[in-house]
Order: C-alpha cells, then structure tokens, then sequence
C-alpha cells in the first residue's frame, strides 16, 4: 500500500452529525486499540490480535466527530527510530520514497505528509513522533507527561512514553489537544490540570519575549543547510522584537541521554512485555512444555526487538544488576534538574529538530556512534520525555530537496504558551510543503 504506511484501511466514524473535530480524517498507530480494528504493533506476535475496547483518546476523538480511515505502520512494539522494522516493510518518505518517514510513528507521519489524512495519532517514547514530523515536513506535538491518558496504547517505557500526534499547521495541533487532553481515571499518570482553549489563544507578540535557544544542542549539527535555516528562522524572531537568550548544557549530561535512555526504556519494556507470551497475549507457537511455548512464541519478535529486551533484562533488572537501572535513573534526574534550570527566565527552547533530513532507507549505519551528532543533536529531544516537559516539532525549511524542522519545547502544561510560540513562527516561515 501506499509508502507501506497503512497496516489496515478503515471506514469508522460513530458520531456523523457533528463535533469539534467533525469529519477530519484520521490515521491510528497500530499500537493503539480500537474496536473494529486489529492492534498489531507491527509485530508477527500480535499479528491477529483484534481490538476488544478502545483507547481513551479513540472514544475521544469519535466522540468529536473524526472518520477514522486507517491503522498504520511502525517500528515493532515502538522500539526503534526509521521504521525499518515494520511488519509491513519499511515506511517510505513521501518527499522521497528511497528515503524512510522516520519512526516509530512513521506510517502515521507518512499519511499527514502526503494529505492522505488531516492529523494522525502517533506515540512518542524517545522522539517518535517529533522525529518522523522533522523529517516528513509536518507538525509533531509530544504534550506534557499525564496530559493525554495512554490507556488503551500498547505500552513501551511507562515513564516515558507520551500519547503523541500529527497535524498539518499549529492551529489543527492546537485543536487537537483540546480533545485529547484531559484527566481518565484508567491512566493513573493521568493529570488534574485544567485543559485551556488552546485554539483560541494563539494571539503573540514577540516585542520583547526572552526566547531560549540550545546553543549546545544546535553547535553538535554539522549539516550547514539545517544551521542556516535555523538561523534564519532565529533572524525572523529578533526582527519580531524577540530577545534570543543563548542556553547552554553539560555536554557530559547531553552525551548520557542516548545511553540512559536505552537503559530505562529497554528496562521498562522487557518488564511490561512479559506479557507476550503465547498464554496471556500473541499466537501461541506450541512446544513439549510451558517454557517451550513460551521460547517459540517470543521467538517470533524480530532480531531488533529481542535484542532490546534481553538487553534490558539482562543488563538492568537482573538481580544485582538492577544496580546499573537506578544508575541510569539518578543520571536522569541529573540531565532533568540541569536541564529544568533554563528555563528560569524564558518561557520556551528552540532547537534544531533533526541534524539532516530524512536517511536513505539503505543507509542502516550511523556514521560515527560516539559523535555529538549523534549523541548530541541526532537524540536529544529525549530530554523533554525524561522531563515531562511539552515539545512540539514544525517545519523550518529544505535541505537536499527534503524537509527540515526545528523543535519547541516549554515548561510543564505550558501548551499553550507552546502553540502560540509555533504559530508565530509558522506565519514567520510560510512554508508551504510539496503538497
Ligand atoms: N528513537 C527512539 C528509539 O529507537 C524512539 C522510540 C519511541 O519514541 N517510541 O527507541
């Protein structure tokens, strides 16, 4: 199917008579349940696994009036950041189709990029929908941790994963969240905090507004089409009467968010999929005994997603070894406080979103792993999963014929401060898309 971005085409829309979000077209990650729908997360194990309830955030969004129109594609069980994974091949990018969409919620990033759909449902534990959003010219929004319930989402990491999301502009992201955020009493993380009209307070001027800008995140991208764009973008702002306040962080700390990441998230992951097991979930592959059945089902996870697990089991929750898991923790709460601390006199972060475009989907090798590129500027936005904290991806410009973007985080539950900031500098940008 199209850019392999669809695992299952749908015609679901329960409420036809109105609603805030009344007949937008929607796509639906397939690691999200909805009834009528099968909820695979893109892997072998879950194959047939039908949906027997919805999510909260699926009643929601029925509720308003969106025509869901399909299931769609991702890394498996959303561990991984190209969708190279997916069960259903690898997601190609609209821009490009030699290119990948980026992952984990590529397909969904895939279906907004091109017009197919109007917005899309993603997940975001790592990056995974900020990321896909950089490189297929489109808006991402990660909001603050316990601002959408994730009940009814295939977990990953339960301290970081975030219900996340596509959309075309700022105004339909601003929307959006007006639907989805809000207290359920079946997510516990779930948060008290009022949900404000976002899409009505987009108003801005920038005439004197501090406006933070990661120096250390931006300084690690070596790509000279991606830094001038940012630049002009930044040119923009200071021409509005912004005032541009140079943030830098302990490039110490931001080298261990890659490292710490991988140990909590694979940690947490190999603790809640142990439940796939062939007799709680997924198709039973029998054997001689339990343990059989249980080796040969698991054994249908891809090379990928046993390699992640068993490296977190393993590595992290072990007895004995759980020691390097709380390590990895008190890192965490480390880059948080360090990272809490700039935002003392501004109001929201710019970064650049992704050092390059979109990756050729051949090219499976990371060019030097101990590089702040990488480790730096290819996988900071961690930081705003670690922290909780907003952060919202939007197109700047193109670099090699693809999109590139750049990235707005703000302090917790600052969504709105946060959508009036991306507004603004889509007006400044007026960038279009090939679409
Ligand atoms: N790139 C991250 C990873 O590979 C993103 C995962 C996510 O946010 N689901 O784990």
């Amino acid at each position: 199917m199209k850019y392999n971005a669809i695992v299952e085409k749908l015609d679901i829309q329960t409420n036809k008579n109105d609603g805030k979000l009344h007949d937008w077209t929607f796509a639906i990650k397939d690691n999200v349940n909805l009834i009528g729908s099968k909820t695979t997360a893109s892997s072998a194990l879950l194959e047939n696994h039908e949906s027997i309830y919805n999510a909260h955030i699926c009643d929601l969004l029925l509720a308003e009036g969106v025509h869901v129109t399909a299931k769609t594609s991702m890394d498996e069980l959303a561990m991984g950041g190209t969708n190279r994974s997916a069960l259903t091949g690898p997601v190609k990018n609209p821009y490009d189709p030699t290119r990948i969409s980026g992952g984990s919620s590529g397909g969904s990033a895939a279906l907004v990029a091109s017009r197919d759909v109007r917005a899309a449902i993603g997940s975001d534990t790592g990056d995974s929908v900020r990321k896909p959003a950089a490189y297929c010219g489109i808006v991402g929004v990660k909001p603050s941790y316990g601002r959408i319930s994730r009940y009814g989402v295939v977990p990953y990491a339960s301290s970081l994963d975030h219900v996340a999301y596509f959309s075309q502009n700022v105004s339909d992201a601003a929307l959006i969240l007006e639907v989805l955020a809000g207290r359920d009493d079946r997510d516990m993380t779930s948060s008290y905090e009022p949900v404000d009209a976002y899409a009505s307070l987009l108003d801005l001027d920038l005439k004197g507004k501090k406006i933070g800008v990661f120096k250390t995140v931006n300084d690690a991208v070596e790509n000279k089409e991606t830094q001038e764009a940012f630049n002009d973008v930044l040119n923009k702002l200071e021409e509005q009467g912004a005032i541009l306040v140079e943030k830098t962080m302990d490039k110490a700390l931001l080298r261990a968010l890659l490292p710490t990441y991988l140990s909590i998230a694979n940690a947490e992951a190999s603790s809640n999929h142990s439940n796939l097991d062939g007799v709680r979930f997924g198709n039973a592959i029998a054997g001689e005994n339990l343990d059989d059945l249980m080796k040969h089902t698991r054994g249908q996870l891809s090379l990928a997603s046993k390699k992640r697990l068993i490296y977190g089991a393993s590595m992290f929750l072990d007895e004995g070894d759980e020691i390097l898991f709380n390590k990895a923790k008190r890192v965490r709460r480390l880059i948080v406080e360090s990272y809490e601390r700039l935002f003392d006199d501004i109001d929201v972060l710019l970064s650049i979103a992704a050092p390059n475009p979109a990756p050729k989907i051949e090219e499976t090798q990371v060019k030097d792993l101990f590089s702040d590129e990488h480790l730096i500027a290819d996988n900071y936005m961690v930081i705003d999963n670690f922290s909780g904290y907003p952060s919202l991806t939007q197109p700047m410009g193109m670099s090699d014929s693809m999109p590139i973007g750049l990235n707005i985080s703000a302090k917790p539950f600052a969504e709105t401060t946060m959508f009036a900031y991306a507004k603004k500098i889509e007006s400044l940008i007026a960038w279009k898309g090939e679409f």
